[in-house]
């Protein structure tokens, strides 16, 4: 079984709402709470006996709702859920599972390569709530295996790991996850529309909306993809976390976001097509390249099962340079050569740069970073789609040429 199947271009089109007047798109729904005709309609939706109205738009929002669909379209889920960033998804999804699995507490188990925020999420924040988290080589099923006890309720690992790039396989962790009754929660934050981790068998989907799916590096925005179930456990007026914790996504957000739903396949294989290619010249070259386009990337083989084609292999490549001193240096000269911009974050149109173990890594302890293979000198890019590629490789070349010879 492989995603390739499904067609998530197809599926999000084929959500449609239109404006109060015929307008071919939906207008923005901001009231934060909404009017009962009848008193008792109100009382019977707070006990939970009356499902579909709306109450009050921190429980739910119309415009907030269709933004769901888009993103339960993409990931062909039952449900989903814009939040108010991607540490929000991530936070509120981990709490609710351990809330409906049982006292809120138990043991998470998670990929040692993954975002930083979410390293420090898992480190410091949920030990001190009586949660036990262990880190792990996702990719060595036989240790991921090793490390489960009766407590374990969650593996937590990312489609294409941050910054590494190495890809879990989503399917053999589902199906471990499965025997033993642990939720598997997939971040997959740099390869939406390429994957569709729920199909492959993920209970839980997280996305950081601030990165692709915006595309315009304009705000910060989160998704969480799951079963109705699930969803509507997140909501639930008595015990949901996004419910009580309150990082909800604002309408005007969902509605823009919304929007730019419809155009994230086709600026996913923009990315994906620059990426490649300055990837292959790169490598052509003789420069230490990872991308998982390139044959030689460890699981070249397993993304070509299990990712769509059409959405080429994403946009974000690294690029090992000898020092953290000669990685900045190089970043310097290509942004001084409009190759691109010095910056954390990724899904922007145009190219972002920047030296992980240093900035969007810098939660990892050092030890740790070495442990995990991830240098000082690794220089991540996500690359964008403006410009003319052959222009975009003759201004990467010079600066590489004028900075490492
Ligand atoms: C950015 C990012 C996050 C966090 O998302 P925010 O929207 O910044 O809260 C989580 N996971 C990955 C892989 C990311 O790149």
């Amino acid at each position: 079984m492989n995603t390739q199947n499904y067609h998530p271009d197809q599926a999000i089109r084929d959500i449609q709402h239109f404006g109060e007047e015929g307008g071919v798109v939906p207008v923005i729904d901001v009231a934060s709470t909404s009017t009962f005709l009848d008193p008792k309609d109100m009382e019977r939706t707070f006990m939970g006996e009356l499902q579909g109205c709306y109450l009050y738009s921190r429980h739910s929002n119309p415009t907030v709702n269709i933004f769901g669909k888009k993103i339960a379209a993409m990931e062909g889920a039952e449900a989903a859920l814009g939040v108010a960033s991607g540490m929000a998804a991530i936070s509120c999804t981990i709490d609710q599972i351990f809330r409906n699995e049982g006292n809120g507490q138990g043991h998470l188990i998670a990929s040692q390569t993954v975002y930083g925020g979410t390293y420090a999420l898992f480190k410091n924040i949920l030990p001190a709530k009586g949660i036990k988290v262990s880190f792990v080589e996702i990719t060595d099923l036989k240790a991921v295996e090793k490390l489960i006890t009766p407590e374990t309720k969650i593996i937590y690992a990312e489609t294409l790991s941050n910054p590494l790039l190495s890809m879990c396989d989503i399917q053999s962790l589902a199906k471990l996850c499965k025997t033993k009754k642990i939720k598997l929660v997939i971040d997959n934050t740099f390869t939406p529309m390429m994957c569709q981790p729920l199909r492959l068998g993920a209970d839980v989907v997280i996305h950081s909306c601030t990165k692709y799916i915006s595309g315009s590096s304009d705000f910060i925005a989160g998704a969480i993809a799951a079963s109705n179930e699930f969803i509507a456990s997140l909501i639930d007026v008595n015990t949901g976390s996004v419910m009580l914790n309150g990082p909800v996504m604002d309408p005007r957000i969902a509605h823009e976001l919304y929007l730019r739903m419809d155009h994230l396949g086709v600026r996913m294989s923009a990315h994906s097509q620059m990426a490649l290619f300055l990837a292959k010249r790169m490598k052509e070259k003789g420069l230490p390249v990872i991308y998982p386009g390139l044959e030689n990337h460890p699981q070249h083989v397993l993304v070509n099962t299990v990712m769509h084609s059409q959405y080429g292999y994403g946009g974000i490549l690294t690029l090992e340079c000898k020092s953290a001193a000669e990685a900045r240096d190089l970043a310097t000269a290509l942004q001084n050569e409009k190759f691109g911009l010095y910056a954390v974050s990724l899904g922007f149109s145009r190219t972002l740069m920047s030296c992980s173990a240093k900035s969007t890594s810098s939660e990892i302890p050092e030890e740790e970073r070495k442990k995990i293979g991830l240098s000082e000198g690794l220089l991540r890019f996500s690359i964008g789609f403006t410009g003319d590629a052959e222009t975009m490789w003759k201004r990467f070349e010079s600066c590489y040429k004028t900075v490492i010879g």
